[in-house]
């Protein structure tokens, strides 16, 4: 297997294009990587989530072991950020969460995580009256948070300085990328248009960003409402999920709605300053794709369609997109695979 000189394409510069460019940095070490993408930073999906690490129950890889695999992987890995010194810079935070249920007992569980995370237990009946009057049903537990305002930046500083390469552009076909031997596509929603993909649909969310220093827990309720504390003092108060919706445009409905709700759950948000409003399209996908196709002659490893929680298991599924590569590099002695 010769990996010098390969020509690597990582379209897409949000979490998911950023953790299999680092990815590929520590596996193909001599390889020329360059990420091309049309949007970095606030402008991506990536940057309208809040990070937090609660895959929801509908989260589906290929099988069942390759879905915790990612999740088990990507928690170990984000935990070690968040302890090392590093931590602050990258946007890598521990989080203690509140999640409960007038309604149904099962939206308090979560069979993915109770067994990674240090606690997932049951509240008891005190706790139940925290937030208002009538819940029936509630968990607590400890995750961590993963800010990608801030984590984007740092990951692309170590890119640049591992010599990465990055190029503003929109790439309107794989048959313009001849100059690479392997092209990673990473264009979450943008792969809707690239792979004609119908099985790919936005899941649109809004959410209302606020300054709110006091807030050091986050709270769950009924009917996806979420008040989640970051670092700097700010917090993400949400949301919806529409399914099939491409409106890029806040929405003043939503947005009441979701200050409604949010004030009843934390009546303390009343005196919050807000900061602004964002919407995102989750890349919606069941399974998410990780896996190679042969486009056009040439080589693509597909990696999209996270969904709601691509920032938390990002790094699990760049593994498997660069394992693929590596995995059809052996196979192939030639460098043009
Ligand atoms: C409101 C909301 C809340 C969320 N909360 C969470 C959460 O708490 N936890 C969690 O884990 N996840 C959460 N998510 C989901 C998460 O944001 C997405 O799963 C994740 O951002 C997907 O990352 P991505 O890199 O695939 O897509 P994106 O961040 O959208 O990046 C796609 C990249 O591809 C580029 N691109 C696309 N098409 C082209 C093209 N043709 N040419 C060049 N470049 C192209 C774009 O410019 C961009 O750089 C949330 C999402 C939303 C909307």
């Amino acid at each position: 297997m010769d990996k010098r000189n390969l020509n690597i394409a990582v379209i897409g510069a949000g979490v998911i294009g950023s953790s299999v460019a680092k990815e590929l940095q520590k596996e193909l070490r001599n390889s020329n990587i360059t990420v091309i993408a049309d949007a970095f930073h606030e402008d991506t999906a990536s940057c309208v989530a809040a990070g937090i690490f609660r895959p929801g129950p509908s989260f589906k890889g290929p099988t069942r072991e390759i879905t915790k695999q990612w999740i088990d992987y990507s928690w170990n890995y984000w935990s070690k950020i968040m302890n090392s010194s590093d931590a602050a810079q990258a946007g890598i935070m521990p989080l203690p969460v509140y999640i409960f249920s007038k309604t149904n007992y099962h939206v308090t569980r979560n069979h993915l995580i109770e067994d990674l995370v240090p606690v997932y237990r049951e509240c008891d009946v005190d706790e139940l009256k925290m937030c208002g009057k009538g819940w029936k049903y509630g968990s607590y537990y400890l995750t961590l948070k993963i800010e990608c305002d801030k984590y984007l930046p740092w990951n692309e500083v170590l890119f640049k300085q591992n010599g990465g390469k990055i190029l503003k552009q929109k790439v309107e076909s794989f048959s313009s990328l001849k100059d690479y031997n392997l092209v990673f596509n990473c264009t979450g929603m943008g792969s809707k248009y690239l792979c004609n993909d119908h099985d790919l649909v936005p899941i649109r969310g809004q959410v209302i960003k606020v300054n709110a220093p006091w807030l050091k827990t986050s709270f769950y309720g009924d009917y996806d409402t979420y008040v989640i504390p970051g670092m700097d003092g700010n917090a993400t108060l949400g949301g919806c999920r529409q399914y099939d919706s491409y409106n890029m445009e806040v929405d003043k409905y939503d947005s009441a709605s979701i200050w409604e709700r949010c004030c009843d759950l934390v009546p303390s948000l009343k005196k919050a300053k807000v900061i602004g409003h964002k919407v995102g399209l989750r890349p919606h996908r069941v399974p998410v794709r990780v896996e190679r196709e042969v486009m056009h002659g040439l080589s693509v490893v597909h990696c999209y369609g996270h969904g709601g929680y691509g920032v938390m298991v990002a790094p699990g599924t760049a593994k498997t997109a660069v394992q693929i590569a590596v995995d059809a590099l052996k196979r192939n002695s030639q460098s043009k695979l």
